[in-house]
């Protein structure tokens, strides 16, 4: 069981409410860092061990300085995440660079940066050698195809992927990156999403160290890692499932046992999990400004998919606590929905919540990850700001909300703008 638990109280939402109003996103500091802590111990009897925390999930500087005093390095996709990165401290081996359809440039700047580079098809590595050179240490995205089963259950769809090279197409990557120099390989796979079992990164750490294996020998190279990526999951409704680190750890250690009996190998384990890093300790706090009655109850909010987008994207769920309302019953059935002209602008449908007023205060759970950096502009409408609770119990402004001026930003060739664009 899991209880959904608020990060703030009524009393601090309605504190900070007056310095920073609705919506805005809060994130806990102790419990991403106690997290942090618990996931790395896990993996601590693996030599080299490292978690790649992907950037994407939640591109804060103040996140990621907390990671990085926790041993975690960054996993980047795209020029402007290893800017972040680079500007952040985060250095060399630090940087996973785990893209596709990756630009020259950066391609160039994470060679620059000599980030280890994971390249996501056999076509890159020409690339890669045009855009910046062959380095020493390179990964390789595998997608095995078919469906990916774990105990006949089918856990994610690779054959649908679009990422990864096909086995054939390893060794043919590999073969030629040797002759190009590279000295020290990694195999890296993502071949199921929010995963709540414990049996998934067992399952991917088992199929990537046969893989390893069988290239070693094919090409004649040195795997020295293999990276699980991403896709353990949090238990997004109540009583969920929680994923068991220490037993996953413990289960991927029996594998690594088995390996170095059979084979004489061992490699280092590289993960670059997002969501279970950061999910559960960031939450969306709004409030009810609006009611409509048709042919159903709405109760409107300050809040819209454009901050946070998973529910209308993906019909996520999204647990809900009204604050001060913890204990009454849920009596009503609302669509708790946001202002877009988009009929999908709905974070819950027909969810049974304690009857509302204006002025409730909403807090939406577990949108640590994948929640604020989705956001985006429709409708003109910005982005919030987003706050951390320090282990003191004081909160830290680690982004401010976007102001008209910064949507206007880009229109500075219009004098229509002058007000916003010059002498903010
Ligand atoms: C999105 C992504 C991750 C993180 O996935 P989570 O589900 O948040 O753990 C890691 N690696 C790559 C390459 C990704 O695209």
């Amino acid at each position: 069981m899991n209880e959904k638990k608020t990060i703030i109280t009524l009393n601090e939402a309605k504190e900070l409410k007056k310095k920073y109003p609705t919506p805005f996103y809060v994130y806990d500091e102790k419990g991403i860092a106690d997290n942090a802590d618990e996931f790395i111990e896990a993996f601590s009897w693996n030599e080299g061990f490292k978690e790649y925390f992907a950037v994407k999930a939640t591109p804060n500087p103040a996140i990621l300085k907390l990671l990085k005093k926790h041993g975690c390095g960054v996993d980047c996709a795209s020029e402007t995440e290893l800017l972040m990165a680079q500007a952040l401290g985060f250095k060399g081996e630090e940087i996973m660079f785990s893209s596709n359809e990756t630009a020259d440039r950066e391609f160039a700047l994470a060679y620059k940066l000599g980030a280890i580079i994971n390249l996501d098809d056999i076509t890159h590595v020409e690339a890669l050698e045009k855009a910046a050179g062959v380095p020493k240490k390179i990964c390789l995205r595998y997608n095995p195809g078919g469906d990916f089963k774990i105990d006949g259950q089918i856990m994610g769809q690779p054959s649908e992927a679009k990422y990864g090279m096909t086995r054939a197409q390893l060794t043919e990557a590999a073969k030629k990156l040797k002759s190009k120099g590279a000295e020290k390989f990694g195999i890296h796979a993502f071949l199921a999403s929010n995963t709540v079992g414990n049996d998934y990164y067992p399952a991917l750490a088992g199929l990537l160290t046969e893989t390893a294996v069988s290239l070693e020998k094919e090409c004649g190279i040195e795997v020295e890692f293999i990276n699980l990526s991403g896709g353990l999951g949090v238990p997004y409704r109540p009583g969920e499932n929680k994923c068991d680190v220490k037993k996953i750890g413990e289960k991927i250690r029996n594998i690594a046992v088995a390996a170095e009996k059979k084979y004489g190998r061992k490699y280092k384990i590289f993960t670059e999990s997002g969501r279970y890093m950061l999910a559960p300790y960031g939450q969306l706090v709004s409030e009810v400004i609006r009611f409509k009655h048709t042919y159903k109850e709405y109760a409107g909010l300050d809040a819209c998919a454009a901050n946070l987008m998973r529910p209308a994207m993906y019909g996520a769920y999204h647990h809900i606590t009204v604050l001060g309302k913890e204990n009454e019953k849920p009596s009503v059935k609302y669509d708790v929905v946001g202002s877009l002209c988009e009929n999908n602008d709905k974070f819950a449908v027909d969810r049974l919540l304690p009857k509302l007023d204006c002025g409730d205060i909403i807090v939406m759970h577990d949108a640590g990850a994948h929640g604020f950096s989705m956001g985006y502009n429709y409708n003109g409408k910005l982005r919030s700001a987003e706050i951390l609770k320090k282990r003191d119990g004081t909160f830290e402004l680690i982004r401010r909300a976007e102001t008209a001026a910064d949507y206007f930003a880009t229109f500075d060739m219009y004098e229509e703008f002058d007000a916003y664009t010059k002498n903010k």
